[in-house]
């Protein structure tokens, strides 16, 4: 799956070739396609190969783990960040203790009862230098992942007749901003929310099958 990762990099910069120097790099929100698509081909591959329900549930897990630290960890981080900015404009200088309860505050919202946060852990926020360098810029992450979830997620009900339109929005580099390309090449809408929830959807199958595995599998031991 690296290899595919790295290898859709390089499909993604050779077929923006015909790009000028300006259009041909494309911005951070769809600079991750490529590699998160093909890393999505190989990973069914793997999958629909694979007959041992020990090993699909942990090929799948790895997936899952990733994808969750992509999407909703991405936005924990910029709501976080939000919340931040507001506080200081409305309350003044901010002290370490009030950043270290805004930043509990988020995470817990997205780990619920599902994991203990300790006290050290509100400390968590000083490590991530993006806070300083690029303020809001994680939620591109979250945007990168989902988008290709949802595109894979059409691919998948398309078959064929996607894969050309694909290589076409490839092709197109950073021309375009990403809302503008993926309505011309693909014919779809990323304003809309339902576009956002093909990705979130196709997620909820993984998870939904990642149960159903761990139900089959649990008497069972590694
Ligand atoms: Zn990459």
């Amino acid at each position: 799956m690296t290899l595919a990762h790295e290898l859709g990099h390089g499909v993604h910069q050779w077929v923006s070739r015909r790009q000028n120097y300006f259009n041909f790099d494309t911005p951070l929100t769809t600079a991750e396609t490529a590699s998160v698509f093909a890393e999505m081909l190989v990973f069914h591959r793997l999958q629909s190969e694979e007959q041992d329900p020990k090993k699909r549930l942990a090929l799948l897990m790895e997936k899952l783990e990733e994808s969750f630290a992509t999407i909703f960890r991405q936005v924990v981080l910029c709501r976080f960040e939000q919340r931040a900015h507001a506080a200081r404009r409305t309350e003044g200088e901010l002290s370490p203790d009030r950043i270290n309860q805004l930043w509990l505050s988020e995470n817990r919202a997205m780990f619920g009862d599902a994991l203990t946060l300790t006290d050290d852990y509100r400390w968590w926020w000083m490590y991530i230098s993006h806070f300083i360098h690029s303020p809001f810029y994680t939620y591109a992450y979250a945007f990168g992942h989902l988008l290709v979830l949802a595109l894979y997620h059409q691919y998948r009900e398309e078959g064929e007749t996607f894969v050309p339109k694909y290589l076409e929005l490839l092709s197109a580099g950073g021309s375009q901003p990403p809302n503008q390309l993926i309505q011309e090449k693909i014919g779809l809408d990323i304003t809309k929310r339902d576009f956002w929830q093909g990705g979130l959807r196709f997620l909820e199958q993984m998870v939904e099958e990642a149960e159903h595995l761990a139900e089959k599998t649990k008497d069972r031991p590694i």
